[in-house]
């Protein structure tokens, strides 16, 4: 598909094919930047980067999504704005690759397509950059392994772009496996597999509302939990165990009280999920699922009365083992982890509910687990 869509804008057939996929934060709450534990999925759905040599100096991209032609001097990655500032998520890639030991390609023609939605808090910005690099890199006749690659893209998010995403999005978009979630320890960085019990779905019900503020709150957030460590004496809440929290309550104010309970209490929801998916026990995953969500919504109050609407609803539902809020808060998505009996019809009941609620409908995905970032085999070379 992606080969047609090349041939029909540059009229030849691309040299290199990559792709990565979307990813579901599983469980896992707020707790990367406090130096916890995440579990996520990389799903079924990905953006393509297709790419072929140009003989002149020029770097021109392409996007199924965008109607223009972007034509920039080949080797200089400067910053564009308006229409044209998708390219940033490549051009940050191409821009970082010197700092990672490693040179960006001569001209090139690229091309994004995507079956991923986009800006629907399944990480297609970290899907772009992950196939990105890959085809830049093989153009260039190089690799990275895989650590430096997730930090590589990462680094184009947060230093080119200027979005401040932690590791979850590049890391579960760049080590997913199909029927396995990724584990990070987002202090190391370090990440393992975990295998997921065979027939395990996940829906995903996309509300599309975005608190106003949301830039502000998640800052406060972050700035509750930083002070919350420092008044407790450790550096990160990581560092926290349950007992002393419980000892150091007395030091703290209400409101990190309530954020660092939440982010202890999670990241040990995190590693009793990975115990209970070794188990192969879905039920005892679901209920930690529900209950991470609880925990947002009463002590780290990021959810949204759209958000808990759709996940107490979910996790009462037959079928349904857990749901919960995906993603940062204040707005956004829930997910909810499911057996294969759960169907459309089902998912569609659910998204009538929440209309005649709140007069819009959610936007319905059902994913499975994918394989992460890959090159594709180009037929004939
Ligand atoms: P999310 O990562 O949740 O999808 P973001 O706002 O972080 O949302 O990233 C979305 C941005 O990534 C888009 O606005 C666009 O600039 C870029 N992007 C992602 N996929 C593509 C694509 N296939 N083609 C062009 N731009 C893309
Ligand atoms: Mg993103």
């Amino acid at each position: 598909m992606i080969r047609e869509q090349f041939r029909s804008i540059y009229g030849r057939a691309p040299d290199i094919v990559a792709r990565a996929p979307g990813r579901i934060e599983f469980i896992g709450n707020h707790t990367d930047y406090n130096g916890g534990a995440v579990l996520g999925a990389s799903i079924d759905r990905v953006v393509e980067v297709a790419l072929a040599a140009r003989p002149d100096d020029v770097w021109q991209f392409a996007s199924d999504g965008r109607p223009d032609l972007i034509s920039l001097p080949a080797g200089e990655a400067e910053k564009q704005a308006g229409a044209s500032a998708w390219v940033n998520y490549p051009l940050g890639v191409l821009a970082s690759l010197p700092g990672f030991g490693r040179l960006p390609p001569g001209g090139f023609d690229f091309l994004a397509t995507s079956n991923l939605p986009i800006g629907a808090g399944l990480s297609s910005s970290a899907a772009i950059e992950l196939a990105s690099a890959l085809a830049f890199l093989e153009a260039a006749g190089q690799a990275l392994p895989r650590p430096q690659l997730v930090e590589l893209a990462r680094h184009a998010e947060n230093q080119f772009v200027g979005v401040p995403c932690g590791i979850l999005d590049q890391g579960v978009s760049g080590f997913g496996r199909a029927n396995h979630l990724v584990y990070i320890d987002c202090r190391g960085p370090r990440f393992e597999l975990v295998p997921l019990p065979a027939g395990a779905h996940f829906w995903i019900f996309n509300t599309h509302t975005r608190h106003a503020l949301v830039d502000g709150l998640y800052a406060a957030r972050h700035r509750e939990c930083m002070e919350a460590a420092r008044a407790l004496g450790v550096p990160l809440l990581a560092d926290v165990s349950a007992e002393m929290l419980a000892a150091g309550a007395a030091l703290l104010e209400e409101a990190p009280l309530r954020r660092a309970r939440h982010v202890v209490e999670e990241i040990a929801r995190v590693e009793a999920a990975v115990r209970a998916l070794r188990a192969g026990d879905l039920a005892a995953v679901g209920a930690l699922l529900t209950a991470s969500h609880r925990s947002s919504r009463v002590l780290f109050e990021n959810s949204t009365a759209e958000l808990d609407f759709l996940a107490d609803h979910l996790a009462a539902s037959p079928h349904v083992f857990g749901a919960r809020l995906t993603g940062g808060g204040f707005g956004g998505a829930v997910m909810a982890l499911t057996d294969g009996a759960f169907d459309e019809a089902q998912a569609r009941a659910v998204a009538a509910t929440y209309e005649a609620e709140f007069g819009v409908a959610p936007a319905i995905l059902h994913a499975r687990t994918a394989d992460g970032a890959t090159l594709v085999p180009v037929a004939g070379r």
